[in-house]
């Protein structure tokens, strides 16, 4: 298996939740509850990797990851082994959890009327939004418990920190 950075994945219907994670990682993940007859065979032809638990599903595909786990901190774990889960922490909380969008930066005004006043005037810089769905995303406890929860799961951002050779020691964050 190829590793790349922007692996596009389309998850099987049993992995809606491993779907969720990869887009708070910033993974482009297409889900669905329910595919129609050769749905996934479209998304596939377009580039995207299927991820299944079922073998007999996977084998229908070529470019699949089959996983076994059923948990979706091993399934995280899992994929980790076989492509390059992102550890850059710009990209976590880029994407709609709902519809996999990118999120964009929204209008101060429009803001202030769609979230709490105490998000807006903490945390206004950090306010996106979504396009498609009209959700907005903000940095909260919400946000920290995830983050958390990744970290818990082994993703540990790298930090560059400079030293006096010039060469950047990457560190845990
Ligand atoms: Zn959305």
């Amino acid at each position: 298996m190829g590793k790349a950075k922007e692996m596009k994945f389309v998850a099987d219907s049993m992995l809606g939740k491993l779907a969720k994670w990869l887009r708070v990682l910033g993974h482009d993940t297409h889900y669905q509850r329910y595919y129609s007859a050769g749905t996934i065979n479209q998304l596939v032809d377009e580039g995207r990797y299927l991820l299944s638990r079922h073998r007999e599903t996977a084998k229908q595909y070529n470019n699949v990851l089959l996983l076994h786990s059923n948990n979706v901190g091993d399934q995280l774990a899992e994929l980790k082994e076989l492509v390059d889960l992102a550890s850059a922490r710009s990209k976590w909380f880029t994407r709609c959890l709902i519809c996999n969008d990118l999120l964009e930066n929204v209008q101060l005004n429009k803001a202030q009327e769609n979230v709490p006043e105490y998000v807006f005037y903490h945390n206004a810089s950090g306010i996106r939004h979504c396009p498609s769905c009209a959700r907005y995303y903000w940095p909260g406890s919400h946000r920290k418990n995830m983050v958390r929860q990744l970290e818990k799961w082994g993703f540990t951002p790298f930090q560059v920190l400079k030293d006096p050779s010039g060469n950047g020691t990457p560190l845990p964050a």
